[in-house]
């Protein structure tokens, strides 16, 4: 069982490991014996968290496995104590998910009563779900073993967790340096009946994997290999929650690809014909589909939410407090992609529970927001899914803080997302996938969508891009959207502009599914709603030029900027050479 053993700095975390350690046995007597030997020689005071440096300095040798994990063992069970106390990414690690513990033991100094961390991190495990909890009073031997400090601190703290909405099973008074009530009774506490920390721990069940859930297997990375000729893919990741099997109709969100699983792969011995929650696996596909690391995979009927909005409830741990519209980056699953502050609803002092200015979410603080992703991601609450429905926010290089999915928000794009992902589970091929397409053809589709204001050359700008293009060899076309309007809309009003859109949309979508490059600008229907026609294109992506002027900055969806006006021959050079970099063209054509 994993367990994560937290408290406020020196209330006794590595002490207790240490006892932990030694009365359990899995440090041998005769080490301890060694180590208080050598503290005695060194004129030293034996601590038994020395014991922790003492396995560090094994581990030097090559012996135990990790540093920042200590394993020990009861009657009943093995424990890994993930994140050994002392690591300062701790509460990093814990917000990350990086160490995912299923217990906790939190440690208060029963001398100093309850600290900020003490709460901080009682706010954290509830946070992440964590409900296995005791509450371990500590230094009981400095208060003169008295049930009276004990009772008063069982009950703020316990008054706190009310709070969160959290129910702990035990609060357990001991003294780690003691090892009263850690692996034996203590006659010193003989007016405590309940269980001592390993007896507490013990009765704690191992949760099993989430089998029964809805199927959810991020992407992790896709493995081209070649047989006899033909391209396959094995699509690898982690199945987190849920049952696969071979013959199971699979959709991968957001892009809605759907194929059917042909077969899941073994790294050694026979391909099983399943695999459930918790199993690293890979799969192949009957049709051939080109999916990306930071897809999910899930079954149809219950796939995830889809949706650049989300509300959430988040911890931050920055240095830089977090801000109402910087920038930073979200990782969920295996997806990654750029997102901003919304709204901030409230913030919280996570150590008071103290509501605070909303302006911003300061270091330790807690926060509920409404985050806006730059492009669409998959997740759930987390509620329902735990391992989708949680994220990390990270700022320049660093984690900077970490939450949990609270639930989807509409944005404007969802009614669009679920109208193509009926057309696309339905959506009838020839014998061509489109990743056999694009790779006979020798390059992907892809919409090339040039912005800007009236008069700026978007035109012009588009049709030397046709040219070029086609002139590399490329299948592409000039999509105007004028010619869509003149005939596909001659039946409808021009001031019914989102059924314009919706029309434009899938025209385009077709010719990308002919495995076009398919060349257009927003002059006909003035497309300031590209993100719609982006939504209606999927699976297909799209890339945006905008012409404007330095100092206005590159729009948000804009992948590259040009000037207004720009030479059209120059411009369409340097679109190309993007193209290149981000592996839209032909291979073999450099960047
Ligand atoms: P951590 O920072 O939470 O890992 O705390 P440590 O385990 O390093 O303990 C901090 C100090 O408290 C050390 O000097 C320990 O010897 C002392 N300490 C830990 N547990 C007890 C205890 O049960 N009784 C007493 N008197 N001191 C303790």
């Amino acid at each position: 069982m994993n367990i994560v053993i937290v408290g406020h700095v020196d209330h006794g975390k590595s002490t207790l490991v240490g006892r932990l350690l030694a009365d359990t046995g899995t440090i041998s007597d005769v080490h301890v014996k060694k180590v208080q030997a050598t503290c005695r020689r060194q004129g030293k005071r034996f601590e038994y968290a020395f014991l922790l440096d003492a396995l560090e300095a094994e581990q030097e040798q090559g012996i135990t496995i990790d540093a920042a994990r200590v394993f020990f063992r009861s009657e009943r069970r093995d424990y890994i104590i993930i994140d050994a106390p002392g690591h300062v990414e701790f509460l990093k690690n814990m917000v990350t998910g990086a160490a995912r513990a299923e217990s906790a033991v939190l440690l208060i100094d029963a001398n100093e009563g309850v600290r900020e961390n003490s709460r901080r991190h009682g706010y954290l495990l509830s946070m992440l779900g964590i409900r296995q909890i005791v509450v371990a009073v500590n230094k009981m031997d400095l208060v003169s073993y008295d049930r009276t400090t004990f009772l008063a601190i069982v009950e703020q703290y316990k008054a706190f967790l009310h709070e969160l909405g959290v129910q702990t099973q035990h609060f357990v008074p001991i003294s780690a340096r003691e090892g009263d009530l850690i692996a034996k009774r203590s006659d010193a506490m003989a007016w405590y009946d309940g269980p001592t920390i390993l007896e507490a721990i013990d009765g704690f069940t191992k949760r099993p994997p989430p089998i029964g859930q809805p199927l959810r297997m991020p992407v992790q990375d896709v493995y081209k290999f070649n047989v006899r000729g033909d391209d396959h893919r094995i699509i690898v990741g982690r199945v987190e929650s849920g049952v696969l099997e071979v013959g199971d109709r699979v959709v991968f969100s957001p892009s809605n690809k759907s194929s059917i699983v042909r077969s899941i792969e073994a790294f050694v011995g026979d391909a099983p014909q399943r695999a459930s929650a918790g199993q690293s696996t890979g799969v192949t596909m009957v049709e051939e589909i080109y999916v990306e690391r930071g897809e999910i995979m899930s079954h149809v009927k219950d796939a995830p939410g889809v949706s650049t909005m989300l509300r959430a409830n988040l911890f931050w741990l920055g240095r830089r407090p977090m801000e109402l519209g910087r920038r930073y980056k979200l990782k969920l699953g295996t997806a990654e992609t750029d997102v901003r502050i919304h709204a901030i609803q409230r913030v919280l002092d996570a150590s008071a529970l103290e509501t605070r200015d909303k302006n911003n979410i300061e270091r330790h603080d807690v926060a509920e927001v409404v985050l806006r992703t730059r492009t669409p991601i998959a997740f759930d609450p987390s509620h329902h899914i735990e391992t989708t429905g949680r994220f990390v926010i990270v700022d320049g290089y660093d984690i900077a803080g970490g939450g949990i999915v609270r639930e989807l928000v509409a944005d404007d794009q969802q009614q669009e997302r679920l109208e193509t992902r009926i057309r696309d589970l339905d959506w009838v091929r020839g014998e061509l996938t489109p990743g056999q397409r694009s790779d006979l053809i020798g390059h992907p589709a892809t919409l090339v969508m040039i912005t800007g204001n009236v008069g700026v050359g978007k035109h012009a700008l588009a049709r030397k891009l046709e040219v070029l293009l086609v002139r590399s060899n490329h299948h592409a076309y000039l999509l105007d959207g004028k010619n869509v309007v003149l005939g596909v809309d001659a039946d409808i009003q021009l001031d019914d502009r989102a059924e314009l859109v919706r029309r434009f949309g899938e025209v385009a979508h077709i010719l990308l599914d002919a495995g076009l490059v398919v060349v257009s600008t927003v002059n006909v229907i003035g497309l300031g709603d590209h993100r719609t026609i982006a939504t209606r294109i999927t699976p297909f992506g799209m890339f945006v030029v905008h012409l404007g002027t330095a100092a206005a900055g590159l729009p948000e969806g804009a992948d590259i900027r040009l000037n207004e006006k720009c030479d059209p021959v120059e411009g369409a050079e340097a679109i190309m050479v993007e193209l290149a970099k981000r592996k839209r063209l032909r291979t073999g054509m450099r960047a």
